[in-house]
């Protein structure tokens, strides 16, 4: 085999609490993750000369060794100990820098790919450790579905898949650093922290209704304040009918969940009229990697 084509998938966070800031400066975090069907296609070929090349449609991304695909491919040639090259084709349909961990699903699908084309047999554990590497979300990126996701995001658990809806993305034209998000969260005595005991078992229940209300994430008490068009885009799209709306990870992406999808229709050519909430806007579904059996 000397190509193959693995798609990266989105995440967002239907809870995200922090818990502590440790004294090596990460965050101990609880967030529950879920995948969706937003994915971008990675194409990997292997090469006689020497070296990685990548190609994406987007000419805003890096497409040297500061593309997580290219540090991926990096580690996992240098753990196989190979002198072979590499072309890869990155199609990008995850808005970058938006809290969906488009990166980060890029370097996971990039590992997968990988031990599938060299026959490495690598383990999911195994590639996780190597993962970790790249990034905290990365061990989750490589698992999929729906998982508590605990310590700096590595420490992974399964739960019970989200019951099927619309999911809703509308991701303002701002850019907010996560530096910046975690750096200005104040985790004071009042905080109100996410309940993430709820939200589970609104899962194993198979609760749409009670998951949506329980839903939350701690940074918004950061964006929230300091982006106003990120509570606009909310309030608009529990008028326009979801059952909630939140910010992903740490943003600047909102995404509604709604039950019935001719409403969620309905909403996102709401959106796509009114670009002044954000040009990019997508609909998409949650995406249980067994699905494909
Ligand atoms: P997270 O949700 O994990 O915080 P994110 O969705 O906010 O991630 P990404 O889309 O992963 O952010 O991009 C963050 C930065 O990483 C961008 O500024 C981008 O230039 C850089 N980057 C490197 N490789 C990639 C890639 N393959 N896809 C997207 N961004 C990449």
């Amino acid at each position: 085999m000397n190509s193959i084509t693995v798609k990266a998938y989105a995440k967002i966070n239907l809870g995200l609490d922090v818990l502590r800031k440790r004294s090596d400066g990460y965050h101990d975090v609880c967030m529950i993750m879920q995948s969706l069907d937003l994915h971008d296609k990675i194409t990997i070929n292997r090469t006689q000369t020497e070296g990685i090349v990548i190609r994406t449609n987007l000419f805003y991304l890096p497409n040297n060794q500061d593309n997580l695909v290219h540090k991926a491919a990096t580690l996992f040639l240098q753990t196989l100990g190979t002198q072979e090259g590499l072309t890869i084709e990155l199609e990008k349909h995850i808005p970058v820098a938006a809290g969906l961990a488009g990166g980060s699903s890029d370097a996971a699908a990039t590992l997968i790919g990988l031990n599938q084309l060299y026959q490495t047999g690598l383990s999911l554990t195994e590639l996780q450790k190597l993962g970790v590497k790249l990034g905290a979300d990365v061990p989750y990126c490589l698992m999929l579905g729906t998982a508590l996701s605990e310590g700096i995001g590595e420490v992974l658990t399964p739960l019970t898949p989200m019951p099927s809806c619309t999911i809703l993305m509308v991701k303002p034209d701002i850019s907010v650093s996560t530096k910046y998000v975690y750096e200005n969260l104040k985790l004071t005595e009042s905080i109100v922290h996410p309940d993430i005991e709820a939200m589970k078992t609104a899962l194993v229940n198979k609760d749409l209704y009670t998951l949506t209300k329980t839903m939350d994430n701690i940074l918004q008490t950061v964006t929230v304040k300091d982006y106003p068009i990120i509570s606009d885009i909310k309030e608009k799209m529990k008028e326009l009918g979801a059952l909630t709306s939140l910010m992903s990870g740490s943003g600047p992406t909102v995404f509604g969940i709604f039950q019935n999808r001719e409403l969620a229709k309905k909403a996102l050519f709401y959106f796509r009229k009114h670009q002044h909430y954000g040009k990019q806007v997508f609909l998409s579904t949650p995406y249980w990697p067994k699905a494909e059996g």
